[in-house]
Formats: C-alpha cells, structure tokens, sequence
C-alpha cells in the first residue's frame, strides 16, 4: 500500500507541475508524462528494463538503506519489489489480456494487480484523479478525501506553486463580458 500510494504521489507531482521546460526532469519526465497522456499505449511495447531501470535504482537504495540500519524486513523486500515494478504494472493496465498472458490476467482478475478499467478513469476527463497505479484499492480513498486536489490547494496557498495546465486536456474557457 506504501508503494501504491508513493507511485501515486510521483505520478501526481509529475502531472501537476512537470512539463517540457521544468529544469534538469523537463525532457526526461514532463514530456514522457503528457506523450503518455497523448497516446496511452506508446510504451506497452517497451521492455521492463526500459520502463523500469530508475525505479530499480531507488529500490536498490531502499534495500541498502534498510540494511545498513540493520532494518531489512521482508516488508522492506517487498515494498522495493513493487515500487521496482509500478510502471510494469501499469503498463500491463494498458495492455489487452491476450497481450499479458494469463498469470497477469488472473492477479488483475482477482484485483491483486490494478486493472485496465480502473486505471482508464486516469485517462478520462480532465486526468487529475486515480494517480496510483499498482492496485485499485487506494484510488477510491483518496478521490473520496479529495487528497491530490487538495494537496494542490495547499500547494498553491502556501507556496504559489500552481497546478500546471495539461496540454492534452481540452479547457471549455467562458468569457464574460463586464457591463
Ligand atoms: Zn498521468
Ligand atoms: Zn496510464
């Protein structure tokens, strides 16, 4: 559950204030970010390495970390396991059944795994909900407490820190005119 709701939290402050021309992440993850947005499926032909190798990484120094602590736990093994795997899962959220064979099929089945349609309600509307992609159970929490939009509103009060516009939803503007 800790790492369903940090790979929501990455994907949210990604999509919140990540774009082309954010220093140094701009090319690597604001644009990834909105092409994904723009054509869903572009990285299901991608192999786990290519999708994966960064949150590998930070699992290796979670792993490290815990052990140099003396705190490595098999709940340590396993959150680096599935934080390692979010994107993986993801993309097997956006891939067919026939496409991830039936292992996959049966852990998304019996919702061990998220599923395509939950994480489709990411990609409908204004794409500003259902960030978590490992599991279906977080989600609906969080979208009950309004967290994601919240956090924006603390964001922008505390901070200044606006909610940048995603190019690929389309905003219906009303003029109004002053008499
Ligand atoms: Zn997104
Ligand atoms: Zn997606």
């Amino acid at each position: 559950m800790i790492a369903d709701f940090l790979s929501g939290l990455v994907h949210w402050a990604e999509d919140a204030y990540a774009r082309k021309d954010t220093p140094i992440i701009g090319k690597w993850i604001g644009e990834a970010n909105i092409e994904h947005h723009v054509k869903p499926r572009a990285f299901v032909s991608r192999g786990w390495w290519a999708s994966s190798w960064d949150l590998v990484l930070a699992s290796v120094l979670v792993v490290c970390g815990a052990w140099w602590m003396k705190l490595l736990s098999w709940h340590v093994w396993l959150f680096a396991l599935v934080s390692a795997n979010a994107n993986q899962v993801h993309k097997w959220a956006h891939r067919a059944p026939h496409e991830n064979g039936r292992f996959i099929t049966w852990l998304q089945k019996f919702k061990l795994l998220q599923t395509q349609r939950h994480h489709a309600k990411h990609h409908s509307g204004e794409k500003n909900s259902h960030y978590c992609s490992v599991t279906n159970f977080l989600n609906p929490i969080l979208e009950e407490l309004d967290f994601w939009k919240g956090f924006e509103r603390f964001n922008e009060k505390v901070f200044g820190l606006k909610r940048k516009l995603d190019p690929t939803v389309k905003v219906t503007v009303t003029n109004t005119v002053a008499s």
